[in-house]
């Protein structure tokens, strides 16, 4: 059986609430709240179908990929040469060390 839920999402930062709201307590934007209906699953014996064929690593194809360089020589590093096109990553360090931002979508 299934039971859907309904919730009150907020476009600008995310927060849920069970009724709408016209402010945001998180972010306090105005009439951000639209509503979502989540559907769950409460049948605990059903399994999801997953139509998925596994392939042994060996079998994998290596594709090149572009990569911006950062022009930081350790990062590059880590991130095996570059940003790839498309890729989230997210840098941690202590406050004023001059973490960077690159959106790497338009490459
Ligand atoms: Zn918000």
């Amino acid at each position: 059986m299934a039971k859907v839920k309904t919730v009150f999402v907020c476009n600008e930062c995310g927060y849920e609430s069970a009724k709408w709201l016209g402010k945001c307590p998180s972010c306090n934007s105005w009439s951000t709240f639209v509503e979502e209906k989540i559907v769950k699953n409460t049948d605990s014996k059903s399994t999801p179908i997953i139509n998925v064929t596994p392939t042994l690593l060996k079998d994998v194809e290596k594709k090149e990929t572009t990569r911006m360089k950062t022009n930081f020589e350790e990062l590059d590093r880590v991130l095996g040469g570059g940003f790839v096109t498309g890729s989230l990553v997210l840098l941690g360090g202590e406050p004023g060390i001059r973490k960077i931002y690159a959106n790497t979508t338009n490459m």
